[in-house]
């Protein structure tokens, strides 16, 4: 792989988001850091890319790195069995298997124009990952169930196996996995901890059903759950002090306007993930009240167990069909603003506008190069559209993390890394083999 550089990338255009676009735009880079933007007239062409557009890298809000070989499993189950064989399958994996497969979810984050993840690891393996790969991460170390003292040992458990893997660059956070497999006492208990904090949050009917009446698909893992509290997630944590500021909630389809209210008045922020949401007939999240309450929102892929994929093209256009179908007007969602989601917004999110989310002077040298050679929509008219609505990872030339090439097309070869990811996938295909009689 190319040594980090320094020096100029430039482009037919320079979508700094946080700006208007630049026709024959570049960018200066140096020590890891944004020196200028601008035109490549004053700051030089250096590195050219024809017909291709450098945006600041994509902030993917919500991901579980360690689910990258899961694509397909439980496809068109309700939810209660789809996280089922979900489980199922991950018992037959060890360690080695999660970070094989952790490595597959980093490469294809890099590939997909993608920076930086916000990760929920159910084992820690994403931090050891995106530390190798060199893709910048907060990784939540997940904890579900019932008794506080063991899970937090198995949380610092975790958090020492990966402690290598921690840096600036790769930081460690929280999550208690959801309000219907996390007590207020558990939620309490991460929150002291000071670390930011990731949770699953009104993602379906089935959660809020439960929650409410204890009743629907959910009561087959009755004996496994928290005793349901009466009232729907929001409420619940809202009623025990546990929604936060250092907060990121996947999801937030099931909101009503007092919902809202309170995810706002806490600074909770929000990481939509709109093909997830489809894909496991959950719904379509109120992305625009969620806005206009002020919230902070942000864009995410959850995992190819529920997405399909970490692309984030597919994400952003998932996103602005999603708005437009369901408000029914066209200018429920722009490009713009869609871009605006999953780079800015999702940094906002994160608490991380100081580092990325856009190009500028001082902030990290996060960014990727996007071709639109034959595209549909090149020539280009509106930037920010030719790249939503016309990009594709096969489209992205290089990713930059902190200046370093992290991917480059036709010269990163992740082939060996593949392979691994594939024979993991195998073992949970394989069903074990039976106890000696
Ligand atoms: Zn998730």
């Amino acid at each position: 792989m190319m040594r980090g550089m320094n020096g100029v990338v430039s482009a037919d255009w320079v979508l700094p988001v946080a700006g208007d676009p630049i026709e024959n735009g570049a960018v200066v880079v140096e020590g890891g850091r944004i020196a200028a933007v601008g035109s490549a007239a004053e700051l030089g062409a250096g590195r050219r890319f024809d017909s291709a557009v450098i945006l600041p890298g994509f902030v993917n809000a919500h991901t579980h790195l360690e689910y990258a070989a899961y694509a397909g499993f439980g496809d068109g189950l309700e939810f209660g069995h789809w996280i089922t064989v979900h489980m199922e399958r991950k018992r037959r994996l060890d360690w080695d298997d999660f970070v094989a497969i952790a490595r597959c979810g980093a490469a294809e984050c890099l590939r997909s124009g993608v920076t930086t993840v916000a990760d929920a690891s159910f084992s820690g393996a994403a931090a050891v990952a995106c530390a190798e790969l060199g893709l910048r991460a907060i990784v939540y170390l997940e904890v579900f169930g019932q008794d506080t003292e063991q899970l937090l040992t198995r949380f610092r458990e975790n958090k020492e196996r990966i402690a290598g893997s921690l840096s600036d660059r790769v930081r460690v956070g929280v999550s208690p996995h959801a309000p219907y497999t996390c007590g207020a006492e558990l939620y309490a208990a991460c929150l002291e901890l000071g670390l930011p904090v990731a949770t699953h949050l009104a993602e379906s009917n089935d959660e809020q059903t439960w929650m409410r009446y204890g009743t629907g698909p959910w009561e087959q893992f009755a004996d496994i759950l928290p005793t349901p509290p009466g009232e729907t997630s929001v409420r619940f944590l809202a009623a025990h002090g546990a929604l936060s500021p250092t907060m990121i909630a996947a999801h937030c389809v099931k909101v009503d306007a007092h919902e809202i209210a309170l995810l706002a008045e806490h600074d909770v922020a929000v990481a939509h993930c709109p093909r997830s949401n489809a894909y496991l007939g959950c719904g379509i999240a109120p992305v625009a009240e969620l806005r206009a309450a002020g919230i902070r929102v942000g864009l995410g892929t959850d995992s190819p167990n529920s997405a399909i994929s970490f692309d984030m093209f597919d994400e952003l256009r998932a996103a602005i069909f999603g708005a437009r179908a369901r408000t029914e007007r066209a200018d429920a969602l722009s490009a713009k603003e869609a871009l605006e989601l999953a780079t800015m917004g999702s940094a906002r999110a994160l608490g991380l506008t100081a580092e990325i989310g856009s190009l500028a002077p001082g902030k990290r040298a996060d960014l990727a190069v996007v071709s639109l050679a034959g595209s549909h929509y090149a020539p280009i008219e509106d930037p920010a559209a030719a790249v939503v609505f016309g990009g594709s990872p096969e489209r992205v030339l290089l990713t930059l993390v902190e200046g370093e090439p992290r991917y480059e097309r036709g010269v990163t070869d992740c082939r060996e890394l593949i392979d691994a990811g594939a024979q993991a996938r195998l073992r949970m295909l394989r069903a074990p083999a039976a106890a000696p009689a």
